[in-house]
């Protein structure tokens, strides 16, 4: 009888930004696969640990919030005009050295009220476009 050798898949180092991705992705992947093992202590820890144990998971949220807001505001690709119609680049400063936008206004991200987005506008016309339809969408009383 043939005994086919089964060739081991070659193991090479992953190459340290792989590896520290993968990481980072297998940390997010548990706490969506334990969520049962993370909701645990909340019903077998006396009350007041329990608390403290909410605390500190608050306090990871409270930081994570604060990493997103300083990458989005830190991300210049994301400075175009948020006029509906427009979008123009607004990133980096006039020669006068002044920046490009007008008018900047500060949104929450609907999805996730703790982050906050910065929209840009290149004239007083998009801004006004900007906030006549928002204010559409948003849906107004009419009061
Ligand atoms: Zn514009």
């Amino acid at each position: 009888m043939k005994t086919a050798k089964v060739r081991e898949p070659e193991r090479r180092p992953l190459p340290p930004s792989e590896h520290a991705r993968k990481a980072v992705l297998a940390r997010w992947e548990s706490v969506k696969e334990e969520r049962e093992e993370w909701l645990r202590p909340f019903y077998q820890l006396p009350i007041n640990s329990a608390m403290a144990y909410l605390e500190d998971l608050r306090k990871i949220c409270e930081d994570a919030s604060r990493i997103m807001n300083q990458r989005i505001g830190d991300n210049k690709l994301a400075m175009r005009c948020a006029g509906p119609h427009c979008g123009i680049d607004l990133s980096g400063t006039n020669p006068n050295g002044r920046p490009k936008w007008i008018a900047k206004k500060d949104v929450r991200d609907p999805n996730h009220p703790e982050i906050i987005h910065s929209l840009y506008f290149c004239c007083e016309l998009h801004h006004n476009e900007y906030v006549r339809m928002s204010q559409g969408s948003m849906g107004t009383t009419g009061q």
